[in-house]
């Protein structure tokens, strides 16, 4: 079989690519190293949030108002529910940069939202228990895509428009052009990199340095009712930020966005331990605390971090690669699928994708 591209890892981005790939009429071959929708990267446990106030910066509003169009479809191609329209909420202090930059991106888009005062966010969400100097600024379009729906669905519908996927075929090398797996060698005339936390190992020639971070996901059975509840993410000025999801399948999900282990894929404490359910629910207990009531179960997943926490997606010759998604990424899946298809068929994309440049972390620590 002769093929045009083959994408290595079909993951989250990987799945996206390989499916906006074959839509195009590219003959595609996709290689993952485990079993379909595994949990052994960074696209499991659930829930990933979707927003379009974006405080990283307002860069990716394009890229997020494209995302929610192309959820709602892949939605109705592949019959799967998939993004879930919960809303969101942003709490913390007025001038630091979550509500701010968040502020600054839905005031430039012109996006709907509501700035709501502590007093506005206890009535309205009454798990919440804002300080009195704590706003919330809630997004009705925000809510959450479940990363193994997302990713089974890409991959079902890359299949039905003929691409030749392959799963515990593990890449062993690769270059221009070429492809070798512990069982053959193929060819193409282009190599698409979507290699979530194993990064450093497939991608070493760019020459960036990433740092694979350990992130835990803990599930509780909330003392309080938390199933009509908007996702959020809480920027406490004690540094303790968590974000997390309405009740879904039995359990409330929460987790801190920083401060984790730096690990690899093969070195990753998968152990949740007693201190850190224990830190996670004492994090919770004072602005939620009917949130953390019973600890249910925990999983480890990996963050893939650049130095300034934007992706990197870029093509050099015949190659693209697509990493580097920092810890939030999943909410782009599509579009970055799409982007990856233009860039291999087009040379270019209509989307803004300047901030990804990987030259500007070359010799970076
Ligand atoms: C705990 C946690 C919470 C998160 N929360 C959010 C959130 O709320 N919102 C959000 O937008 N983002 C969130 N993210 C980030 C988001 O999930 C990631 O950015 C996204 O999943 C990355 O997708 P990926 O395709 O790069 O990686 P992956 O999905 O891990 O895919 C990489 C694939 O490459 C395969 N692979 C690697 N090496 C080889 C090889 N040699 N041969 C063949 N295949 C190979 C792997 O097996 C894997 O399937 C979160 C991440 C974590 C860990």
């Amino acid at each position: 079989m002769i093929y045009d591209v083959i994408v290595i890892g079909l993951g989250g981005m990987g799945s996206a690519a390989a499916y906006r790939l074959a839509q195009r009429g590219k003959r595609v071959l996709g290689l993952e190293k485990f079993t379909p929708v595994h949990a052994h990267g960074s696209s499991h446990g659930g829930s990933r949030i979707t927003r379009q106030a974006y405080f990283e910066d307002p860069a990716y509003v394009p890229l997020l108002l494209r995302a929610h169009e192309m959820w709602d479809q892949i939605e109705r191609d592949s019959g799967e529910h998939v993004f879930h329209r919960v809303g969101g909420v942003i709490v913390g202090d007025p001038d630091r940069g979550a509500i701010t930059g968040s502020r600054a991106s839905v005031e430039q888009f012109g996006l709907k939202h509501e700035l709501l005062d502590a007093s506005q966010l206890r009535e309205r969400f009454p798990g919440m228990r804002p300080a009195d100097d704590e706003i919330g600024l809630y997004e009705p379009g925000a809510g959450f895509v479940v990363p193994e729906t997302a990713v089974r669905a890409h991959l079902a519908l890359a299949q039905r428009a003929g691409a030749d996927l392959r799963f515990e075929e593990p890449v062993t090398h690769w270059e221009s052009g070429r492809v070798t797996t512990a069982r053959a060698t193929y060819e193409a005339e282009h190599v698409v990199v979507c290699p979530g936390p194993w990064a450093p190992e497939l991608l070493g020639d760019l020459g960036i340095p990433f740092e694979i971070e350990r992130q835990v996901q803990f599930y509780f059975t909330p003392d309080e009712d938390f199933r009509d509840h908007p996702i959020y993410i809480w920027d406490r000025a004690d540094g303790t930020n968590f974000y997390g999801f309405p009740a879904h399948d039995g359990a409330v999900k929460v987790a801190f966005h920083s401060g984790g282990q730096i690990c690899t894929p093969e070195t990753i404490d998968r152990t949740v331990h007693a201190h850190e359910v224990e830190a996670m629910a004492n994090a919770t207990r004072s602005p939620m605390p009917g949130l953390a009531g019973t600890f249910q179960r925990a999983a480890t997943c990996m963050y893939t971090n650049t130095a300034d926490r934007h992706f990197v997606i870029a093509r050099e010759h015949d190659v693209t690669v697509a990493c580097g998604f920092s810890g939030h990424g999943f909410k782009f899946v599509p579009v970055v699928g799409e982007i990856l298809a233009d860039l291999v068929i087009d040379g270019a994309t209509r989307h803004p994708i300047g901030l990804f440049d990987p030259a500007r972390l070359r010799g970076r620590v």
